[in-house]
């Protein structure tokens, strides 16, 4: 008998790059420096994303959102999150429950976890309160301690939408199901 509900674990990663606002979270932190990345490369809404796309059995960001399309150029946190809400609902699921779990040396964040829960939260259209973000610092050490990247963890949990049983019958849940694309054996995509 299946469960009730998915649990899928992500992460993501984007090194500093002078010259570019920082997003994360959803939200735009007051920083000299950004993240890289095609995307906007707010790192806490794409291990979110690949949390919700694992707990789908949907791969992950890379194979969603190909770093060579430029559709996704310049694409927000927030903006990914909608599109991978769509995703996870093609297969029979809706956000329920996640924390996304950011490290950074600097700057300071704990004094925007409110905006970014209640952001990431309405991109998923779940209520802030199933909803959690937390920081550590790593204490100085290896790249993320010199300030070279940020990197963020996150587990998400999925609930079954009403056209659970129907999406179940036509197999879209099964990991490399219609909603995933194959790396066809080449090199998979870098993420965005
Ligand atoms: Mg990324």
């Amino acid at each position: 008998m299946p469960l009730p509900f998915r649990i899928g674990f992500g992460w993501d990663l984007h090194r500093f790059e002078a010259g570019r606002p920082l997003r994360l979270g959803g939200i735009e932190v007051p920083h000299p420096r950004g993240l890289s990345g095609h995307s906007d490369a707010d790192v806490a809404c794409h291990a979110l994303g690949n949390a919700l796309l694992g707990a789908a059995g949907q791969g992950d960001l890379g194979a969603h959102f190909p770093d060579s399309d430029p559709k996704w150029k310049g694409v927000t946190g927030a903006g990914i999150l909608s599109e991978v809400r769509a995703i996870v609902a093609r297969a029979g699921w809706i956000p329920s429950q996640f924390s996304v779990f950011l490290i950074a040396q600097a700057p300071r964040l704990a004094p925007h976890r409110e905006a970014m829960r209640r952001a990431m939260a309405e991109a998923l259209g779940m209520d802030p309160s199933c909803a959690n973000v937390a920081f550590a610092t790593p204490e100085g050490v290896g790249a993320l301690g010199r300030q070279e990247a940020i990197a963020a963890h996150a587990v998400a949990v999925l609930e079954p939408s009403a056209q659970w049983p129907a999406s179940r019958e036509a197999g879209s849940v099964e990991p490399g199901g219609s909603g995933g694309r194959s790396h066809g054996g080449r090199e998979p995509p870098r993420s965005i």
